[in-house]
C-alpha cells in the first residue's frame, strides 16, 4: 500500500450505501486515466521488492517468542530518513495490517541495469539493519511468512485480550489491539468485512494428521468465550480461525515491474500469471497455523478465506491480452453494465471485462473526505475498489500527473528468511521477464489449469510430491510484435482454440525449472538470456548464486523453508506427535530462524550458499559504474523488446 491518506472512516452501513458511486466513479477515473495514458510509451524498466517483516521479542528466561506490537514506534523512527530526504533516501517503509509489522522497499525502484542485481541484496539487509537499530533488546526483525503461534494465547508482547463480544473483529483468537493502531484504515478493513459478510470470517485450514493428533481433530472452544458459532462452524480435522488477521497478519514478498507501454504490461501480466502458482509452491513457507502443523505449505489460501466472501467464480482471474482470449475458460461472474460502460468509453473487451469483473466488489473502507472526487484527476475512487481484490497478480495503471508508467505486480511469493533467498526470488522473477520479453516466450496455459494449480501449489511438499500444468512449447506462435498486431487489430488469428488442451501438460517442478528431454527450463532459458548481454563478474557471480538455490529448491536438493520448519518441529524434544507446536518450540525455532538468518542464508544443514554481495550499496553502485563507463551501455540493459 502507499502512503495512507487521513481521514474518518464510514461505518459499513454508510459504506455500502455508497457502494454505486463509488463503482461509477471509480470506473470513470479508469476510463479517464486510460484515454489520457493508453498511448503513452517509451517508458524504461523500472522495478522494486516489497518485503514485510516482523517484530519478535524473546525472553529467554521464559522461553518465549513473541510477536512485538511496535511497529507505530519503529516506523516513527524508520520513516524519519524519509521525512528527511524525501528525494533520496535507501528504504522506504510503510505499515502494514498488524502491529508487529512493517513493510520495506528499497527507496528508489531498480532500473534496467544489470549491475542493479548487486545491491538488491545489499539493500534487503540494509533494511534489516535499520529495523534492528529501531527495536529494544531482544527484539528481532524477523521475515517469517507466517508467525507459528498467531492467535495462540499470550502471543503478543504487551499481553492482548480478545474481546469476542465487541470490537471490530469479535475474534475470540486474535485480539483487535494486534491490528495496526496508528491508522483507522485496518481496524475499519476488519469490522466492514465481517458486517458484509454478516458474520465472522471463517478460515479451514486441514490440520497435519501424526500419530498422536486426536482422530476426529476437534477443538473445544468454550474457554475461550465462544458463543456457540466457533463450535458449529469449524470443520472437524481442519485448523478453525475466525478473522481477518490470521490472513492479512501473513507477511510476503512483492515485485513491481514498469512496462514500456501498456500492451507490455497487459502482455507482462498474461505470461506471469501461469507462473504466479508455480513460484508460490517454490517459495512455500508457511506450514503452521495457530498453534498446529497444517497439511499445506502456503498462505495464499489463508489471505483469500480471509479477506474474501466470494465465491470461486467470484474469484476469477483471467488473462489481460486479446490474444489470450480463448485461454479465459473459466466463466467471469463481472458488473456488464459496468463492463458496457467501459467499453463506450474506448476500452477493449478484454480489459473492459477484467475491470468489471474487479468492480463486482464492494469497496470496503470508506473515508468521509474522500468521497467527492474529481474523475478527471483523481483515482481514489478506482484504488479502493482495485485493492480489496486480492489476487496473485495486479495491473498497476499509472497514477495521475506522474512520472510513472503502465506497471504490473507479481504478489504470490511466500517470503524467505534471509536476504539473500529474497534477493534470489526478486532477481529470477526480473531476470525470467526479460527473457520472456527478449524471446517473446509464451507460458499461457487455459486460467482453469493455473487455478487447479494454485490448489496442488499448497499441498504438503507439493514441490517435490506433485505434478504442476505447464505449457509444453513455450517459443510458439506469441512473439510481442504478433501480440503488438493482435491488439490493434482486435482479431487473434495466430492461435487455434480447437487444440489448446494438447498444448499444455504435467510437469515436476524440477522439470519446470531446470529442464528435460522435451523442455527447455526455466533457469537455461534464464541463463541463454544472460549470456546474450553483457555483464561484469560480480553481477555475474551474484546472479549465479541465486540461481544455484532457485534450481536446487526445485529439484528438490535444497529444502523448501516450508519443510525445513516441518523438520524442525517433528523433531524437537517437546514435540509429542500431536501436530502441535509449543511455546517452546515455538521459541527455539525462531531462536534459530533469528540466527541462521542474514548469516547461513537458508535455514536448512544441507547446503551452504555462500553469498557474493557482501558490498555496502555505494561500493556495489560504483563498481558497476566503473565497469559500465568501459561497456557499451546499451547491452548492459534490460529493456524489453528487442524492436
Ligand atoms: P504497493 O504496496 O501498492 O504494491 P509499494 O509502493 O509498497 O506499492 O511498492 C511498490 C514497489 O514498486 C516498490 O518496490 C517500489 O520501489 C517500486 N516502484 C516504484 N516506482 C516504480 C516504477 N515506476 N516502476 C516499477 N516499480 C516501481
Ligand atoms: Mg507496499
Ligand atoms: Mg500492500
Ligand atoms: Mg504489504
Ligand atoms: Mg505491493
Amino acid at each position: 500500500m502507499g502512503l495512507l491518506s487521513e481521514g474518518s472512516p464510514l461505518s459499513w452501513e454508510e459504506t455500502k450505501k455508497h457502494g454505486d458511486h463509488v463503482r461509477k466513479h471509480g470506473i470513470q477515473q479508469f476510463i479517464n486515466q486510460y484515454k489520457k495514458l493508453k498511448s503513452r510509451s517509451r517508458d524504461i524498466l523500472y522495478w522494486g521488492d516489497e518485503v514485510e517483516y516482523m517484530l519478535v521479542k524473546f525472553d529467554d528466561e521464559k522461553k518465549t517468542a513473541k510477536l512485538s506490537l511496535n511497529a507505530g514506534e519503529v516506523l516513527d523512527n524508520l520513516q524519519q530518513c524519509e521525512k528527511l530526504c524525501p528525494q533520496d533516501h535507501p528504504s522506504t517503509w510503510r505499515p502494514e495490517y498488524a502491529g508487529y509489522m512493517v513493510e520495506g522497499t528499497p527507496g528508489k525502484p531498480y532500473g534496467g541495469l544489470l549491475a542493479h542485481f548487486n545491491v538488491v541484496e545489499s539493500n534487503m539487509r540494509l533494511r534489516r539493519k535499520e529495523i534492528q537499530q529501531a527495536l529494544g533488546p531482544n527484539e528481532v526483525p524477523l521475515s517469517l511468512t507466517s508467525y507459528p503461534r498467531l492467535g495462540v494465547g499470550n502471543f503478543s508482547d504487551p499481553e492482548t485480550k480478545t474481546t469476542p463480544e465487541t470490537g471490530a473483529s469479535k475474534s475470540i483468537f486474535f485480539p483487535d489491539e494486534v491490528i495496526f493502531q496508528g491508522h483507522p484504515r485496518f481496524r475499519t478493513l476488519s469490522r466492514n468485512i465481517r458486517q458484509r459478510k454478516g458474520g465472522k470470517v471463517e478460515i479451514q485450514i486441514p490440520i497435519f494428521k501424526d500419530k498422536k493428533t486426536p482422530s476426529p481433530f476437534i477443538e473445544d472452544f468454550s474457554a475461550l468465550g465462544d458463543d456457540g458459532e466457533a463450535a458449529r462452524t469449524a470443520k472437524p480435522d481442519h485448523i478453525y480461525m475466525d478473522c481477518m488477521g490470521f490472513g492479512m497478519g501473513c507477511s510476503c514478498l512483492q515485485v513491481t515491474f514498469q512496462a514500456c507501454n501498456i500492451d507490455e504490461s497487459r502482455l507482462l501480466y498474461d505470461q506471469l500469471a501461469p507462473l504466479c502458482p508455480i513460484m508460490l509452491a517454490l517459495s512455500a513457507a508457511s506450514p503452521v497455523y495457530r498453534g498446529y502443523l497444517s497439511d499445506i505449505d502456503a498462505r495464499w489460501t489463508v489471505i483469500s478465506q480471509s479477506v474474501d466472501d466470494r465465491t470461486d467464480e467470484e474469484r476469477g482471474k483471467s488473462y489481460l491480452s486479446p490474444i489470450y482470449k480463448c485461454y479465459n475458460d473459466i466463466e467471469l461472474v463481472l458488473d456488464q453494465d459496468l463492463c458496457d460502460e467501459l467499453q463506450k468509453g474506448g476500452i477493449d473487451e478484454t480489459m473492459a471485462r477484467h475491470i468489471a469483473h474487479l468492480f463486482i466488489r464492494d469497496p470496503i473502507s470508506l473515508f468521509s473526505e474522500k468521497l467527492n472526487q474529481n474523475d478527471e484527476e483523481d483515482t481514489d475512487h478506482f484504488e479502493n475498489i482495485q485493492s480489496t481484490n486480492w489476487q496473485t497478480m495486479r495491473f498497476k495503471p499509472p497514477p495521475p500527473n506522474s512520472s510513472i508508467g503502465w506497471r504490473v505486480e507479481f504478489r504470490p511469493m511466500e517470503v524467505q528468511l534471509s536476504s539473500f533467498e529474497n534477493a534470489a526470488y526478486v532477481t529470477f522473477i526480473v531476470l525470467l521477464t526479460r527473457a520472456v520479453l527478449s524471446y517473446g516466450l509464451n507460458f499461457v496455459i487455459p486460467i482453469s489449469k493455473v487455478d487447479e494449480n494454485m490448489r496442488t501449489a499448497h499441498k504438503r511438499d507439493a514441490v517435490n510430491k506433485d505434478m504442476f500444468y505447464f505449457r509444453k512449447d513455450v517459443f510458439t506462435d506469441c512473439s510481442p510484435a504478433d501480440v503488438a498486431k493482435c491488439m490493434a487489430s482486435g482479431k487473434c488469428e495466430r492461435i487455434k482454440c480447437s487444440n489448446i488442451q494438447d498444448e499444455y501438460t504435467q510437469m515436476t517442478m524440477n522439470e519446470i525449472f531446470n529442464g528435460s528431454d522435451d523442455f527447455p527450463g526455466l533457469i537455461p532459458l534464464v541463463k541463454q538470456y544472460l549470456n546474450s548481454v553483457d555483464i561484469d563478474i560480480d553481477t555475474s557471480c551474484t546472479i549465479q548464486n541465486y540461481l544455484k538455490l532457485i534450481s536446487k529448491r526445485a529439484s528438490g536438493a535444497e529444502p523448501t523453508i516450508a519443510k525445513c520448519i516441518r523438520n524442525f518441529v517433528t523433531n524437537h524434544p517437546d514435540y509429542k506427535q500431536d501436530s502441535v507446536v509449543s511455546e517452546e518450540i515455538n521459541y527455539d525455532l525462531l531462536k534459530l530462524i533469528h540466527e541462521k538468518t542474514d548469516n547461513c542464508e537458508t535455514l536448512s544443514t544441507d547446503t551452504k550458499f555462500s553469498s557474493k554481495t557482501k558490498d555496502d550499496i555505494p561500493t556495489a553502485l560504483s563498481k558497476a559504474e566503473k565497469f559500465l563507463a568501459q561497456k557499451n551501455p546499451q547491452k548492459n540493459m534490460m529493456n524489453g523488446h528487442k524492436s
